[in-house]
Order: structure tokens, then C-alpha cells, then sequence
């Protein structure tokens, strides 16, 4: 019997390849493997369920069991792969080995955490990175059975859209980063102000400007101490402090692995014979998106060269819409450093334009009512991977 395709990885890079092989050819053998409980779930949602109060079984379409008997494939859930044979095509996992015909690696991103968490605070310091997560963390909210205050680390895109989430669900929420506004990524600084501008007005409590220090137990409080010595009291700490390629498995079967992930071409090919990669975990020719338009494009182009057809990936200038209510903010940042950036709009309506030397539109920044200009410029701009 041939070795089936197996997918290591049930996010959305996964199990959306699934589905699209599933459209091509429904009865090829795919094992999918994960290392959680596999459910088909729409994480963008988790940065939305506070404000909804909604349970975590509610985030999920589907269970594991519910993907294998509707899709046709063996999954097997709670199941760690510990390392790549590429030479002897199997896996291991424990004392098993696993063979393997054709290999996809979905493993996404892992939560980077730059400072030590102490172990006394365990289930009082959170990341939420997958359902598992969202469920720890929904649990530790009810237990505190009242408005709880939720100590945000981190204003990039998951520590706003958490902020924006936590406190339009009624906590009290302090948000705590180095830079000097939110989404330093996404926004040049003006636009970025008015964002915490907003925040600010829905009563959220800004520590812009300063690093965090420590946190420590303080009773049933975490103590969370700036760099600049002032220490603020919370229920709860959600450290939102960005997310790095999971990678380890693919380095150490010896694949070509970079700073942004496990570098593959534009058919997501790796540099082994036989093994994909796509999602969050894969730098597709030089760029690492990680946001779900492009692993939709790279999942479709994908299950077309694995039956048999072989199709490159593009990505089109999609901007990133970014879910803060308090200020809609909708951006395409720029692949490299703009010569400068043009702002136009008054209040909290903006627009930046990001521009090279000749003056073209490489990206671009709106907020507020600005927003219903992304389709407008995101015609005029360069798509991601042309
Ligand atoms: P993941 O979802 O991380 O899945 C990785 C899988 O690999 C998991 O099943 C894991 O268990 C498994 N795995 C890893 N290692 C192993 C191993 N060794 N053995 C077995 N299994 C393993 N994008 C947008 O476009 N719009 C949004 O609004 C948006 N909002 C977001 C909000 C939040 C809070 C977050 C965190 C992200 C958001 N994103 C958004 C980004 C988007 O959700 C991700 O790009 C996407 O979900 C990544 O999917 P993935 O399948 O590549 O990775």
C-alpha cells in the first residue's frame, strides 16, 4: 500500500488544504496530525468572542472527528511530531515511526514571549494562540465572576484587537508596550495615536513608551512593574508579544529554514524532495504574510500541483483589516521601508500613503471612515507576491 499524504498541522493552513484537495479528489489517502484537538476553527475569531461572550465550543465549526468523517481522512489529534526523517520518508512521533509519501508542513506560529513568566503565576499569565488557549483563558475570566482587570503586554495586532475585545466585553483592560502608539507595524505613528486615542476614550489605560519589567504574585493579583518603575495591579496578564515560525522540525530534518520560516518557492516546495510547507510556518519566495488570505491562495495553489498539476502562488496587494471597532484600521504595510509617509484626513479619518522615492504607492494605512478606501488603493498598489 502507498504511504498517504500527511499534513502536519490542523489551522487553517491545514485543514483549508484539506478542503481544497477534497474539491480535486475525494478519495486520496491524507493523514492530518495535530499536536492540539484538531477542531476546524476561524482563529481570527478568537480575538472576537470576549465582546460576544461566547463559549469556546462555540468558536469551533467542526470537531476532529466531525473533519475525518466529513473530509475522508485518518486525523489523529493530540499527537506531537518530534522529528522529519526526509532520507527514510517517515515521521517520528515517540517510539513511532510513520511513513510518509507525500509530507505538508501547516505547523503555523508560536507565541514569542521575551521574558521569563514565574511558575507561581501559572493560570493568572496568558498568550492565546489556538482554541486551547482561548479556553484556559475564557475559564481563568469566569472564574473571577466579575469585571476582571486584564493587563495587556504587547499593541500589535493581536494586543489590539484583544484590548478592543476584553474591554467592549466590560473588563478593565491596561494595555503596556515599549513603542510610543499601537500597531507600530501596521500604522505610522499618527495613525497609530488615534487608535489609542480611541482606546483611551473607552476607558482603556495606556503605559505607551514603557517596557515591562516583571511580573510577580502580589496575593491573588499579578503585579505587573514598568520599566520605568510604576507597577499596576491586575486579575490577569495577556502577554500579545508576537509569534515566530514553528520551524523546529523542519531545521532539524535539515531543510532550508530562514528568520521568517521554512523557506519554499512559489509551488510551496521546500528544498527536501516530497515535502510542503504553507500557512504561517512557510516564507513563500521571500515573503511570510501571515494573515489568511494569502495561506487561502497558497492552500488552492497547493492541492493543485499534489494532483498533479503544478501551480505557482500569487498574492494580490490584500490589506490586513484589523478588528478594533473603537477605530476601524485597515493596512497594507509595505514590503520595504518607504521614503516616506503622506498623511491626509483630520481627527481620527486618515489616510497614509506609503511611497518610494518616485513617489508610488507601495502601501498604505487607513482609519476611521477612511477605511472605505481600501479598495480604491489597494488597486493602485503592488500586490504581495506578484
Ligand atoms: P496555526 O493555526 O498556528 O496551526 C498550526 C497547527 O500545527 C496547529 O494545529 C498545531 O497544533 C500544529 N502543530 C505545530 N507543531 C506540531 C507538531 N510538531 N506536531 C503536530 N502538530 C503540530 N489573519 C487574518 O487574515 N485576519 C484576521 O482578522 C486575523 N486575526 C487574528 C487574530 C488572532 C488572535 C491571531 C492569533 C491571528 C489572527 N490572524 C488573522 C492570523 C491568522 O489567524 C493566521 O495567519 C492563521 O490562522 C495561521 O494558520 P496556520 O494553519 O498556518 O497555523
Amino acid at each position: 500500500m502507498t504511504a498517504p499524504l500527511t499534513i502536519i498541522g490542523s489551522g487553517m493552513a491545514g485543514i483549508g488544504l484539506l478542503k481544497q484537495l477534497r474539491m480535486l479528489d475525494a478519495e486520496r489517502p491524507v493523514t492530518l496530525i495535530t499536536a492540539d484537538a484538531g477542531d476546524d476553527y476561524a482563529k481570527p475569531l478568537l480575538s472576537t468572542g470576549f465582546a460576544k461572550r461566547l463559549p469556546p465550543e462555540r468558536l469551533a465549526a467542526r470537531s476532529a472527528l466531525e473533519v475525518a468523517d466529513q473530509l475522508g481522512v485518518v486525523v489523529r489529534t493530540r499527537t506531537q511530531v518530534d522529528a522529519i526523517d526526509p532520507a527514510g520518508r517517515c515521521l517520528h512521533i515517540g517510539e513511532e515511526r510513520l511513513a510518509y509519501g507525500e509530507l505538508v508542513l501547516a505547523t503555523g506560529a508560536a507565541p514569542s514571549v521575551p521574558f521569563a513568566i514565574p511558575e507561581g503565576l501559572a493560570g493568572r499569565v496568558f498568550t492565546i494562540n489556538d482554541l486551547d488557549d482561548y479556553r484556559a483563558f475564557h475559564a481563568a475570566l469566569t472564574a473571577i465572576g466579575r469585571r476582571a482587570r486584564v493587563a495587556i503586554v504587547g499593541a500589535g495586532l493581536v494586543g489590539c484587537e484583544f484590548a478592543n475585545d476584553l474591554i467592549a466585553g466590560g473588563h478593565a483592560v491596561s494595555l503596556v508596550a515599549p513603542e510610543h502608539a499601537p500597531l507600530p507595524r501596521l500604522l505610522p505613528e499618527p495613525l497609530g495615536r488615534a487608535l489609542g486615542e480611541a482606546f483611551g476614550e473607552a476607558g482603556m489605560v495606556l503605559y505607551l513608551g514603557r517596557g515591562l519589567a516583571r511580573l510577580e504574585a502580589a496575593g491573588s493579583d499579578v503585579g505587573v512593574t514598568l520599566d520605568d518603575g510604576e507597577r499596576l495591579e491586575a486579575d490577569l496578564v495577556l502577554v500579545a508579544t508576537g509569534l515566530r515560525p514553528r520551524c523546529e522540525l523542519a531545521r532539524s530534518a535539515g531543510l532550508v529554514v530562514g528568520e521568517a520560516g521554512i523557506q519554499v518557492d512559489r509551488y510551496l516546495a521546500t528544498s527536501a524532495p516530497r515535502i510542503h510547507a504553507l500557512g504561517d510556518v512557510a516564507c513563500v519566495a521571500g515573503v511570510n504574510a501571515m494573515y489568511v488570505q494569502p495561506l487561502q491562495a497558497s492552500a488552492k495553489a497547493l492541492a493543485r500541483t499534489l494532483n498533479g498539476t503544478p501551480t505557482e502562488v500569487s498574492y494580490g496587494a490584500w490589506p490586513v483589516l484589523v478588528k478594533t471597532p473603537l477605530l476601524p484600521v485597515v493596512a497594507l504595510p509595505p514590503l520595504s521601508v518607504p521614503a516616506r509617509w503622506r498623511i491626509e484626513g483630520e481627527g481620527s479619518d486618515l489616510v497614509a500613503f506609503a511611497e518610494d522615492q518616485d513617489e508610488r504607492l507601495i502601501g498604505f494605512a487607513l482609519t476611521g471612515a477612511c477605511v472605505k478606501r481600501k479598495v480604491e488603493l489597494a488597486r493602485a498598489a503592488p500586490p504581495l507576491l506578484g
